[in-house]
């Protein structure tokens, strides 16, 4: 394993672990001090010495002769491209949403906006639409985020009218198989049930 980024962290009291939402034991790299990419660390970069990189905390779907299958964990830029889809998402969900759940992330870049967001695949088709009514449930539950600020739980009324992007033309079945990489990211594949 590489070392962590720095010593001295509040995010994990300087663990370099932290627990995430299925309430596995299993500990799970800290976001802020050991956040590496769970593929650099497999398969480290050609160009980059063989060092793996920092990556973003995501939960990314892909298409597989397998199924459908989600990754929960860090990711480089470079190693997204490995899915066909990603999000940022926090530890608190790690296990808890499945593909295609929303959830809101508001984002204060130049001006607010609240984004509906499908977990493993994206924003909401029509998440320009919901803002609104996003903005309104953010509104009414402030206590109930998923532990970082800006990501919300997203309520039943506005998740039930959140359309997929167009790209996503399956419906997945049953849970197939879950398992940690050495990384410990969370792997997750279901069966795809029209094909
Ligand atoms: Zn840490
Ligand atoms: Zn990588």
């Amino acid at each position: 394993m590489v070392k962590r980024l720095f010593d001295d962290c509040r995010l994990c009291e300087d663990r370099g672990v932290i627990c995430v939402g299925d309430a596995d034991d299993a500990d799970f790299p800290c976001p802020h001090c050991n956040g590496w990419c769970s593929l650099c660390l497999e398969q480290p970069l050609a160009g980059q010495s063989g060092r793996p990189l920092v990556g973003s905390l995501l939960a990314a779907a892909r298409r597989t002769a397998a199924g459908l299958e989600l990754f929960e964990g860090y990711l480089c830029d470079f190693h997204t491209a490995a899915f066909n889809w990603y999000v940022m998402i926090t530890p608190a969900m790690i296990g808890y949403l499945k593909p295609g759940d929303a959830y809101i992330i508001v984002q204060h870049i130049f001006e607010a906006h609240a984004f509906t967001v499908l977990y493993g695949y994206g924003q909401a088709k029509n998440s320009r639409d919901l803002e609104a009514d996003a903005f309104r449930a953010v509104a009414a539950q402030r206590h109930a985020r998923y532990g970082w600020d800006g990501f919300h739980v997203c309520p039943p009324d506005v998740a039930s009218r959140a359309m997929l992007p167009d790209w996503v033309i399956w419906q997945f079945g049953d849970m197939r198989e879950r398992r940690s990489l050495p990384s410990r990211a969370r792997l997750t594949m279901w069966s795809i049930a029209n094909d």
